[in-house]
């Protein structure tokens, strides 16, 4: 039985920063046989958001409350029948390949949306947004998932008066 959706759960590529990574490069690093690829059955995310901010969806989905069994991907081995993966190209610094927050402001705009969407989209569930980081000792996705998700809520706070005071100034008006 399938069980209810609970988490979005970010990945990164853990490519170094600005090197191009497409959905051909994810399908074959997952699906193809050892030793070029890990022998999946499936790609391990459903979306991707590639250096230019391009979201390329591996897993349509069908927008109910259950993870089906045909839109689970391999993020996360143990909660991926209640998870949604996705993942952004970068992840490592380009010199010292050690992990670093290098998403483009393209990829954080579309980063933004696909979350929010989420969130809005499956409100009414208790989902929460994750890193990888927080299921296994890993540093994907390379940046601090609360911490961004604190900076977009303050900046909504701060669209939402900005908007008040324009509506505030055209009452004032009328
Ligand atoms: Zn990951």
């Amino acid at each position: 039985m399938s069980k209810k959706l609970k988490y979005l759960v970010w990945h990164c590529t853990a490519t170094p920063e600005g090197r191009f990574v497409g959905p051909d490069d994810i399908i074959r690093w997952h699906k193809a046989k050892p030793p070029q690829g890990r022998g999946w059955d499936r790609v391990g995310y459903s979306k991707l958001v590639m250096l230019d901010g391009t979201i390329h969806s591996f897993v349509d989905e069908n927008g109910d409350d259950i993870v089906d069994p045909w839109e689970v991907t391999y993020g996360v081995a143990g909660i991926n029948s209640i998870s949604r993966h996705y993942c952004y190209v970068g992840g490592l610094d380009k010199d010292t390949f050690q992990p670093k927050d290098t998403r483009t402001p393209e990829q954080l705009i579309s980063m933004r949306f696909l979350t929010k969407v989420f969130l809005l989209k499956y409100l009414h569930l208790d989902v929460e947004v994750k890193g990888h980081y927080h299921f296994a000792k890993k540093a994907c996705p390379c940046f601090d998932v609360e911490d961004w998700l604190k900076k977009e809520k303050e900046i909504d706070h701060l669209i939402k008066l900005i908007g008040e005071t324009q509506f505030r100034g055209l009452d004032n008006a009328g």
